[in-house]
Protein backbone atom coordinates (compact mmCIF):
# COMPACT_ATOMS: atom_id res chain seq x y z
CA UNK A 1 0.00 0.00 0.00
CA UNK A 2 1.12 3.77 -0.65
CA UNK A 3 0.36 5.97 2.02
CA UNK A 4 -0.31 9.40 0.32
CA UNK A 5 -1.47 12.29 2.27
CA UNK A 6 -2.85 15.75 1.20
CA UNK A 7 -0.74 18.57 3.64
CA UNK A 8 0.71 22.14 3.50
CA UNK A 9 4.31 21.83 2.46
CA UNK A 10 6.33 23.67 4.58
CA UNK A 11 8.34 25.85 1.92
CA UNK A 12 8.68 26.27 -1.65
CA UNK A 13 8.03 22.47 -2.44
CA UNK A 14 4.49 21.31 -3.71
CA UNK A 15 5.26 17.73 -2.12
CA UNK A 16 7.49 15.19 -1.11
CA UNK A 17 8.57 11.29 -0.90
CA UNK A 18 10.05 10.47 2.32
CA UNK A 19 13.08 9.24 -0.05
CA UNK A 20 13.96 7.23 -2.72
CA UNK A 21 11.81 3.95 -2.83
CA UNK A 22 9.27 4.96 0.00
CA UNK A 23 5.50 4.49 0.23
CA UNK A 24 4.81 7.41 1.96
CA UNK A 25 3.98 10.65 -0.45
CA UNK A 26 2.92 14.05 0.65
CA UNK A 27 1.29 16.32 -1.53
CA UNK A 28 0.13 19.83 -1.42
CA UNK A 29 -2.78 19.47 -3.57
CA UNK A 30 -4.64 17.06 -5.99
CA UNK A 31 -2.92 17.41 -9.17
CA UNK A 32 -2.23 14.32 -11.31
CA UNK A 33 0.78 15.18 -12.55
CA UNK A 34 2.36 16.15 -9.22
CA UNK A 35 1.16 12.61 -7.74
CA UNK A 36 3.02 10.63 -10.43
CA UNK A 37 5.93 12.93 -9.99
CA UNK A 38 6.01 11.92 -5.95
CA UNK A 39 5.20 8.42 -7.00
CA UNK A 40 7.84 8.49 -9.28
CA UNK A 41 10.34 9.10 -6.24
CA UNK A 42 8.17 6.21 -4.01
CA UNK A 43 9.59 3.87 -6.98
CA UNK A 44 13.15 5.15 -6.92
CA UNK A 45 13.35 7.76 -9.45
CA UNK A 46 15.90 10.58 -9.19
CA UNK A 47 15.34 14.37 -10.53
CA UNK A 48 16.56 13.79 -13.97
CA UNK A 49 18.37 17.07 -12.60
CA UNK A 50 19.75 15.48 -9.44
CA UNK A 51 24.00 14.90 -8.65
CA UNK A 52 26.98 16.12 -10.26
CA UNK A 53 27.14 16.53 -12.77
CA UNK A 54 23.70 17.65 -13.21
CA UNK A 55 21.76 14.72 -15.30
CA UNK A 56 23.44 12.19 -12.69
CA UNK A 57 19.76 10.14 -12.13
CA UNK A 58 21.40 6.43 -13.43
CA UNK A 59 19.30 6.94 -16.74
CA UNK A 60 21.52 8.26 -19.84
CA UNK A 61 18.09 8.38 -21.72
CA UNK A 62 16.86 10.83 -19.33
CA UNK A 63 16.66 14.65 -21.45
CA UNK A 64 19.98 16.31 -21.14
CA UNK A 65 19.95 20.15 -22.28
CA UNK A 66 23.06 21.86 -22.23
CA UNK A 67 23.68 25.71 -23.46
CA UNK A 68 25.87 28.50 -23.30
CA UNK A 69 24.58 31.58 -22.81
CA UNK A 70 25.93 35.29 -22.69
CA UNK A 71 23.32 36.80 -20.14
CA UNK A 72 24.19 40.94 -20.72
CA UNK A 73 24.78 40.32 -24.51
CA UNK A 74 28.52 41.62 -24.59
CA UNK A 75 29.86 39.00 -26.16
CA UNK A 76 31.06 36.76 -23.65
CA UNK A 77 30.03 33.49 -21.84
CA UNK A 78 28.87 34.51 -18.78
CA UNK A 79 26.82 31.78 -17.66
CA UNK A 80 26.49 28.04 -18.71
CA UNK A 81 24.44 24.75 -17.90
CA UNK A 82 22.91 21.63 -18.64
CA UNK A 83 19.09 21.78 -16.73
CA UNK A 84 16.41 23.47 -17.68
CA UNK A 85 13.84 22.54 -15.61
CA UNK A 86 10.86 25.10 -14.37
CA UNK A 87 10.18 28.46 -16.19
CA UNK A 88 11.91 30.71 -13.50
CA UNK A 89 15.63 29.19 -13.27
CA UNK A 90 17.89 30.83 -10.44
CA UNK A 91 21.57 30.88 -11.06
CA UNK A 92 23.79 29.96 -8.49
CA UNK A 93 24.40 33.93 -7.67
CA UNK A 94 20.43 33.59 -7.00
CA UNK A 95 19.35 35.10 -9.65
CA UNK A 96 15.87 34.52 -11.40
CA UNK A 97 17.29 34.54 -14.88
CA UNK A 98 13.37 34.41 -16.57
CA UNK A 99 12.82 37.74 -14.41
CA UNK A 100 15.99 39.08 -13.50
CA UNK A 101 16.24 42.14 -10.99
CA UNK A 102 18.73 44.33 -12.01
CA UNK A 103 20.54 42.58 -14.33
CA UNK A 104 20.03 43.62 -18.04
CA UNK A 105 19.22 40.59 -20.01
CA UNK A 106 19.70 41.17 -24.06
CA UNK A 107 19.01 37.57 -24.89
CA UNK A 108 16.23 35.38 -23.63
CA UNK A 109 18.03 32.47 -21.30
CA UNK A 110 17.35 28.73 -23.12
CA UNK A 111 15.26 27.95 -19.81
CA UNK A 112 12.41 30.72 -20.04
CA UNK A 113 11.20 29.23 -23.49
CA UNK A 114 8.79 26.64 -22.98
CA UNK A 115 10.44 24.89 -25.99
CA UNK A 116 13.32 24.12 -24.56
CA UNK A 117 11.81 22.55 -21.36
CA UNK A 118 12.34 19.19 -20.52
CA UNK A 119 9.25 17.33 -21.08
CA UNK A 120 10.22 14.13 -18.53
CA UNK A 121 8.16 13.46 -15.13
CA UNK A 122 11.23 14.14 -13.14
CA UNK A 123 11.86 17.22 -13.62
CA UNK A 124 9.73 19.85 -11.88
CA UNK A 125 8.26 21.17 -15.35
CA UNK A 126 5.30 18.59 -14.64
CA UNK A 127 4.20 20.35 -11.55
CA UNK A 128 2.72 22.12 -14.32
CA UNK A 129 -0.44 20.11 -14.56
CA UNK A 130 0.66 19.95 -18.38
CA UNK A 131 -0.43 16.83 -19.35
CA UNK A 132 2.51 16.93 -22.10
CA UNK A 133 4.75 16.97 -19.59
CA UNK A 134 4.60 13.39 -18.44
CA UNK A 135 7.64 11.24 -20.28
CA UNK A 136 9.24 8.31 -18.74
CA UNK A 137 11.89 6.98 -20.66
CA UNK A 138 12.55 3.25 -20.95
CA UNK A 139 15.07 3.49 -18.57
CA UNK A 140 12.93 5.53 -15.79
CA UNK A 141 10.24 2.42 -16.73
CA UNK A 142 12.62 -0.11 -16.56
CA UNK A 143 13.28 1.24 -12.45
CA UNK A 144 10.04 1.53 -11.71
CA UNK A 145 8.66 -2.02 -12.93
CA UNK A 146 12.18 -3.24 -11.23
CA UNK A 147 11.35 -1.74 -8.27
CA UNK A 148 7.89 -2.52 -8.27
CA UNK A 149 8.46 -6.21 -8.96
CA UNK A 150 11.59 -7.14 -6.73
CA UNK A 151 10.78 -4.85 -3.91
CA UNK A 152 7.01 -4.08 -3.83
CA UNK A 153 5.66 -7.68 -4.75
CA UNK A 154 3.04 -7.24 -1.82
CA UNK A 155 1.33 -4.42 -3.82
CA UNK A 156 0.87 -6.36 -6.91
CA UNK A 157 -0.66 -9.07 -4.75
CA UNK A 158 -2.36 -6.97 -3.26
CA UNK A 159 -4.34 -5.63 -6.45
CA UNK A 160 -4.79 -9.27 -8.00
CA UNK A 161 -2.41 -12.21 -7.10
CA UNK A 162 -3.63 -14.13 -10.39
CA UNK A 163 -3.37 -11.62 -13.10
CA UNK A 164 -2.26 -7.90 -12.49
CA UNK A 165 -4.63 -5.99 -14.25
CA UNK A 166 -3.81 -4.58 -18.16
CA UNK A 167 -3.02 -0.98 -18.80
CA UNK A 168 -2.38 0.90 -21.99
CA UNK A 169 -1.27 4.65 -22.54
CA UNK A 170 0.53 6.48 -25.52
CA UNK A 171 2.60 9.37 -24.97
CA UNK A 172 4.40 11.79 -27.17
CA UNK A 173 7.85 13.50 -27.50
CA UNK A 174 8.55 16.18 -28.20
CA UNK A 175 5.91 18.56 -26.68
CA UNK A 176 3.41 18.56 -29.74
CA UNK A 177 1.77 21.17 -31.11
CA UNK A 178 -0.10 19.08 -33.92
CA UNK A 179 -1.20 22.95 -36.07
CA UNK A 180 2.50 23.35 -36.62
CA UNK A 181 4.62 20.10 -36.13
CA UNK A 182 5.03 17.71 -38.88
CA UNK A 183 7.37 14.82 -37.02
CA UNK A 184 6.61 13.27 -33.70
CA UNK A 185 6.93 9.94 -31.55
CA UNK A 186 3.90 7.94 -29.88
CA UNK A 187 5.36 6.67 -27.52
CA UNK A 188 2.72 3.40 -26.44
CA UNK A 189 3.48 2.74 -23.16
CA UNK A 190 1.88 0.33 -20.61
CA UNK A 191 2.61 -1.85 -17.82
CA UNK A 192 4.78 -5.23 -17.04
CA UNK A 193 1.86 -7.10 -17.48
CA UNK A 194 0.79 -7.35 -20.56
CA UNK A 195 1.78 -10.34 -23.14
CA UNK A 196 0.79 -8.67 -26.03
CA UNK A 197 -0.55 -5.22 -27.77
CA UNK A 198 -1.91 -3.86 -30.77
CA UNK A 199 -1.79 -0.49 -32.27
CA UNK A 200 -4.37 0.66 -34.94
CA UNK A 201 -4.69 3.95 -36.76
CA UNK A 202 -8.14 5.46 -37.82
CA UNK A 203 -8.70 8.10 -40.18
CA UNK A 204 -11.69 10.67 -40.05
CA UNK A 205 -14.15 10.70 -43.41
CA UNK A 206 -16.07 13.37 -44.65
CA UNK A 207 -19.15 12.08 -43.25
CA UNK A 208 -17.39 12.27 -39.50
CA UNK A 209 -16.98 8.17 -39.42
CA UNK A 210 -13.44 6.49 -39.04
CA UNK A 211 -11.94 4.25 -41.13
CA UNK A 212 -9.49 1.70 -39.94
CA UNK A 213 -6.00 1.78 -41.91
CA UNK A 214 -3.37 0.38 -40.16
CA UNK A 215 -3.62 -2.24 -37.61
CA UNK A 216 -0.91 -4.40 -36.22
CA UNK A 217 -1.36 -7.89 -35.14
CA UNK A 218 -1.07 -8.96 -31.70
CA UNK A 219 2.08 -8.64 -30.82
CA UNK A 220 3.94 -9.77 -28.10
CA UNK A 221 5.62 -8.23 -25.58
CA UNK A 222 6.31 -4.91 -24.85
CA UNK A 223 5.09 -1.86 -27.19
CA UNK A 224 7.26 0.91 -28.48
CA UNK A 225 7.18 4.11 -30.30
CA UNK A 226 6.11 4.98 -34.00
CA UNK A 227 7.88 8.15 -35.26
CA UNK A 228 5.53 9.88 -37.32
CA UNK A 229 5.66 12.18 -40.23
CA UNK A 230 2.82 14.38 -41.70
CA UNK A 231 2.75 15.68 -45.11
CA UNK A 232 4.46 15.13 -48.29
CA UNK A 233 7.25 17.08 -47.63
CA UNK A 234 7.71 15.39 -44.54
CA UNK A 235 8.72 11.47 -45.78
CA UNK A 236 11.92 10.54 -44.02
CA UNK A 237 14.12 7.68 -42.93
CA UNK A 238 13.18 7.27 -39.48
CA UNK A 239 9.22 7.45 -40.51
CA UNK A 240 7.76 4.59 -39.64
CA UNK A 241 4.38 5.95 -40.29
CA UNK A 242 3.51 8.70 -43.10
CA UNK A 243 0.39 11.05 -41.97
CA UNK A 244 -1.74 13.39 -43.95
CA UNK A 245 -1.84 17.29 -43.67
CA UNK A 246 -5.10 18.46 -42.18
CA UNK A 247 -6.69 15.10 -41.45
CA UNK A 248 -8.18 13.83 -37.98
CA UNK A 249 -6.66 10.38 -37.20
CA UNK A 250 -7.57 8.24 -33.92
CA UNK A 251 -3.84 6.29 -32.65
CA UNK A 252 -5.33 3.09 -30.38
CA UNK A 253 -2.97 1.22 -28.72
CA UNK A 254 -4.75 -2.00 -26.80
CA UNK A 255 -2.97 -4.13 -24.42
CA UNK A 256 -3.72 -8.05 -23.70
CA UNK A 257 -2.24 -9.93 -20.51
CA UNK A 258 -2.28 -13.16 -19.60
CA UNK A 259 -5.75 -13.68 -18.08
CA UNK A 260 -6.87 -12.34 -21.54
CA UNK A 261 -7.88 -9.14 -19.56
CA UNK A 262 -7.58 -5.97 -21.88
CA UNK A 263 -7.00 -2.69 -21.46
CA UNK A 264 -7.13 0.28 -24.78
CA UNK A 265 -5.76 3.72 -24.94
CA UNK A 266 -7.48 6.44 -27.73
CA UNK A 267 -6.22 9.42 -29.00
CA UNK A 268 -7.36 11.41 -31.15
CA UNK A 269 -5.40 14.37 -33.34
CA UNK A 270 -5.60 16.84 -36.57
CA UNK A 271 -2.67 16.89 -38.58
CA UNK A 272 -1.34 20.48 -39.31
CA UNK A 273 -0.82 21.63 -42.71
CA UNK A 274 2.69 20.15 -43.61
CA UNK A 275 2.21 20.10 -47.55
CA UNK A 276 2.08 23.95 -47.56
CA UNK A 277 4.46 24.86 -45.44
CA UNK A 278 6.90 27.64 -47.78
CA UNK A 279 10.00 26.39 -48.74
CA UNK A 280 13.33 27.42 -46.64
CA UNK A 281 14.60 29.88 -48.86
CA UNK A 282 11.85 31.59 -48.08
CA UNK A 283 9.08 30.49 -50.99
CA UNK A 284 9.27 29.73 -54.08
CA UNK A 285 7.40 30.37 -57.76
CA UNK A 286 4.22 28.02 -58.10
CA UNK A 287 4.37 26.58 -61.56
CA UNK A 288 0.95 24.58 -61.04
CA UNK A 289 -2.11 26.98 -62.08
CA UNK A 290 -4.30 28.15 -58.95
CA UNK A 291 -7.13 26.22 -58.79
CA UNK A 292 -6.15 24.07 -62.09
CA UNK A 293 -6.22 21.06 -59.90
CA UNK A 294 -9.54 18.86 -59.87
CA UNK A 295 -10.25 15.11 -60.09
CA UNK A 296 -13.23 14.04 -61.18
CA UNK A 297 -15.54 12.27 -60.98
CA UNK A 298 -15.50 12.25 -57.20
CA UNK A 299 -16.61 9.82 -55.57
CA UNK A 300 -15.60 7.16 -58.44
CA UNK A 301 -17.07 4.39 -58.78
CA UNK A 302 -14.52 3.44 -62.39
CA UNK A 303 -11.49 5.24 -61.96
CA UNK A 304 -10.84 8.87 -61.26
CA UNK A 305 -9.12 11.73 -63.18
CA UNK A 306 -6.71 14.24 -62.14
CA UNK A 307 -6.18 17.08 -64.68
CA UNK A 308 -4.09 20.24 -63.60
CA UNK A 309 -2.63 23.08 -65.78
CA UNK A 310 1.36 24.23 -65.13
CA UNK A 311 2.32 27.70 -66.54
CA UNK A 312 6.33 26.92 -66.66
CA UNK A 313 8.49 23.99 -67.29
CA UNK A 314 8.50 21.94 -63.99
CA UNK A 315 9.45 18.95 -62.11
CA UNK A 316 6.26 16.95 -61.59
CA UNK A 317 5.75 14.01 -59.51
CA UNK A 318 2.40 12.25 -58.98
CA UNK A 319 1.41 10.09 -56.11
CA UNK A 320 -1.59 7.82 -54.68
CA UNK A 321 -1.68 7.46 -51.45
CA UNK A 322 -4.88 4.97 -50.01
CA UNK A 323 -5.59 4.38 -46.77
CA UNK A 324 -8.40 1.98 -46.91
CA UNK A 325 -8.76 -1.30 -45.91
CA UNK A 326 -8.17 -3.03 -42.39
CA UNK A 327 -4.54 -4.26 -41.45
CA UNK A 328 -3.24 -2.44 -44.64
CA UNK A 329 -0.93 0.59 -44.33
CA UNK A 330 -0.44 3.67 -46.11
CA UNK A 331 0.87 3.14 -49.62
CA UNK A 332 2.16 5.29 -51.73
CA UNK A 333 1.99 4.83 -55.71
CA UNK A 334 4.23 6.67 -57.61
CA UNK A 335 3.14 7.25 -61.58
CA UNK A 336 6.00 7.72 -63.21
CA UNK A 337 4.44 7.69 -66.62
CA UNK A 338 2.97 10.76 -65.88
CA UNK A 339 6.07 12.26 -64.18
CA UNK A 340 8.84 13.56 -65.02
CA UNK A 341 9.96 16.95 -66.74
CA UNK A 342 6.72 18.78 -68.26
CA UNK A 343 6.93 21.79 -69.88
CA UNK A 344 3.30 24.35 -69.24
CA UNK A 345 0.08 22.87 -70.38
CA UNK A 346 -2.72 20.92 -69.17
CA UNK A 347 -2.56 17.71 -68.67
CA UNK A 348 -4.59 14.69 -67.19
CA UNK A 349 -3.65 11.44 -65.38
CA UNK A 350 -5.99 8.04 -65.16
CA UNK A 351 -5.89 6.20 -61.96
CA UNK A 352 -7.93 3.21 -62.54
CA UNK A 353 -10.45 1.50 -60.04
CA UNK A 354 -7.70 -1.12 -59.35
CA UNK A 355 -5.75 1.43 -58.00
CA UNK A 356 -7.63 3.35 -55.88
CA UNK A 357 -8.24 1.85 -52.57
CA UNK A 358 -11.70 1.70 -50.47
CA UNK A 359 -12.89 4.74 -49.06
CA UNK A 360 -10.46 7.96 -49.12
CA UNK A 361 -7.70 8.25 -51.50
CA UNK A 362 -5.25 10.92 -51.65
CA UNK A 363 -3.92 12.20 -54.75
CA UNK A 364 -1.02 15.01 -54.38
CA UNK A 365 1.04 16.62 -57.16
CA UNK A 366 4.12 17.80 -56.81
CA UNK A 367 5.36 20.78 -59.21
CA UNK A 368 8.94 21.48 -57.91
CA UNK A 369 8.91 22.32 -54.30
CA UNK A 370 5.18 22.98 -54.91
CA UNK A 371 2.45 20.29 -53.24
CA UNK A 372 -1.32 20.17 -53.83
CA UNK A 373 -3.12 17.23 -52.36
CA UNK A 374 -6.85 16.03 -53.51
CA UNK A 375 -8.86 13.61 -51.64
CA UNK A 376 -10.65 11.12 -53.88
CA UNK A 377 -13.38 8.91 -52.13
CA UNK A 378 -13.84 5.79 -53.68
CA UNK A 379 -17.25 3.84 -53.67
CA UNK A 380 -18.19 0.36 -54.72
ZN1 LIG B 1 10.72 15.63 -6.97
Amino acid sequence: MFNIFIANVNGPDNGFARGLGSTTLVNENFSAQLLIHELGHGLVLQHTFDGTPQNNDDCDDTPFISWTYDRNGDGSIDASGNRCWNLSNVDTSGINLCQPNGTTVVNSHPCCEQRYQNNNMMTYASYASDPNVSAFTPCQMGKMLDNLLNDKCDLIDEINPGCPPASAHIGLLPIVDFSEDCKFSFYFQASTNEVEYRVTYEVQQPNGSFTTFRQTDWIDGQAGQDRVAVGTKEHDKFANIVLLSNATYNVIIETRNLCGDTDLYARQFTTGNCDLRPADDGGTFNPLEDGSVVVYPNPSINGTTLSYTTNAEADIKIYLTTSSGNGNSVQTLLKQADSGNKEACTYSVYFPTHELGEGLNYISIHADDNIVVRRVQKNN
